[in-house]
């Protein structure tokens, strides 16, 4: 029985202390037919990022290049850096079957969902404004000017969840992630991926 082949197209937002990241490192775990878009950002590296494997870092010039040469899916500014997917290896993977995950934040979510009607969004969002505030103070790293502008920003993310399909509140990463993957295999079972599988049923039907 033949099913659509093609791998599926995921975007996962959520603010900065959402836990985002180890959801998406516990599903790569999991799945090897998953993959995580590699972006590119002007952002300097921090401590332990490899260029290629956490981001490509570029320069302005190179990224207002690329962009000029239209190979991002989508790029936002964030923090006064730029931020963009680059498209061709997302076509490569989703054609050999893998489901892409693209971890970025709500402004070019927005811009794949308006360009992508085969996405699935899932916005992963905090239990509450003082866990994200416990959260931010226990990474240990923050001001507390900075605690409060990531909450400013978190606020506004929140509003934006209204535009996704699935909201996954990350009380607990095993949780998080086993909502994550109900939400996977519930999506794979769409009448559009299921076509296949019906015509060949009926075909069969027609010798019955
Ligand atoms: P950070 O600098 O902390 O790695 O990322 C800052 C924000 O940018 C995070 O919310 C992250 O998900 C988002 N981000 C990472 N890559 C991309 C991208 O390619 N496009 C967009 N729009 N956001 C991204």
């Amino acid at each position: 029985m033949r099913v659509d082949k093609q791998g599926m197209l995921i975007v996962l937002s959520g603010p900065s202390g959402s836990g985002k990241g180890t959801i998406v490192s516990r599903l790569l775990k999991e799945h090897d037919d998953m993959v995580l878009s590699i972006s590119a950002t002007t952002r300097a590296p921090r401590a332990g990022e490899i260029d290629g494997v956490h981001y490509y870092f570029l320069t302005r010039e190179q990224f207002t290049q690329m962009r000029g040469d239209n190979q991002f899916l989508e790029w936002a500014e964030y923090n006064g850096q730029y931020y963009g997917t680059p498209e061709a290896p997302i076509r490569d993977w989703l054609a050999a079957g893998k489901n892409v995950i693209l971890e970025i934040e709500v402004q070019g979510a927005e811009r794949v969902m308006d360009c992508r009607a085969d996405l699935i969004s899932i916005f992963i969002t905090i239990p509450s404004m003082e866990e994200l505030r416990r959260r931010l103070i226990g990474r240990g790293s923050e001001t507390e000017e900075s605690i409060r502008a990531r909450m400013g920003v978190a606020k506004r993310e929140l509003q934006r969840a209204f535009r996704y399909d699935y909201v996954v509140i990350n009380d607990e990463v095993d949780l998080a992630v086993e909502r994550i993957n109900t939400i996977v295999e519930a999506e794979t079972m769409r009448y559009g991926r299921m076509e296949q599988c019906i015509m060949e049923v009926l075909d069969n039907a027609e010798t019955q």
